[in-house]
């Protein structure tokens, strides 16, 4: 990879497999990002870790890939795929998946958030907590990051409206880009 500092070339770390079973402690350094991070050997500058990155939760069957590479999800029958275009965006789908929600509803309750804010923003599912599974997106607002909480009951009408939507479950099948703009396709349609 290239240093975006002082352009010199150096080897970057080899994420194609961030298998969470054979390393627990890695789950943790996904969700923080620090596994993303490596220093330039020249300059010491903190750089992202290009793609291609693999994601590999096999108790919960779940692969999620940051790669523009071609991939097939052939032996991955019974799993979850997800391609993301940024180590963000895969940060956040682990978030999602360990919170035990689906990202499909999750999609859907961002985009119903987002249009009841009446603001053109970003939303990014940060946590879920509390008794009553309050759930906590951000979004960037005058240079800072703005919190916003929403209720379980409406990320659980999400849930009942994809239940109930076989095009949108069907969609979701196989490695696919679940963001906003597969989630507006159909609704804005
Ligand atoms: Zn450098």
């Amino acid at each position: 990879m290239i240093c975006p500092k002082c352009g010199r070339e150096f080897a970057a770390p080899d994420l194609r497999s961030l298998n969470v079973a054979a390393d627990p402690s890695l789950r943790e350094r996904v969700k923080d990002g620090s596994v993303f991070v490596c220093k330039c050997p020249v300059c010491g500058a903190d750089c992202l870790a290009p793609e291609p990155i693999l994601y590999h939760d096999p108790e919960h069957k779940l692969l999620i890939a940051y790669t523009t590479a071609g991939l097939s999800s052939e032996g991955l029958e019974g799993y979850t795929c997800r391609l993301v275009s940024s180590v963000g965006e895969l940060i956040e789908k682990v978030k999602v998946f360990d919170a035990g929600l689906d990202d499909v509803a999750l999609e859907l309750c961002k985009f119903v958030t987002s249009q009841e804010l009446k603001k053109n923003v970003s939303l990014k599912f940060l946590k879920m907590d509390g008794a009553d599974g309050e759930i906590t997106l951000t979004y960037p607002e005058n240079g800072q990051m703005q919190m916003l909480e929403i209720g379980h009951n409406v990320y659980t009408d999400c849930v009942g409206i994809v239940s109930r939507n076989p095009v949108l479950r069907q969609s979701a099948q196989g490695l696919v880009r679940i963001d906003q703009a597969w989630v507006s396709q159909f609704i804005a349609g």
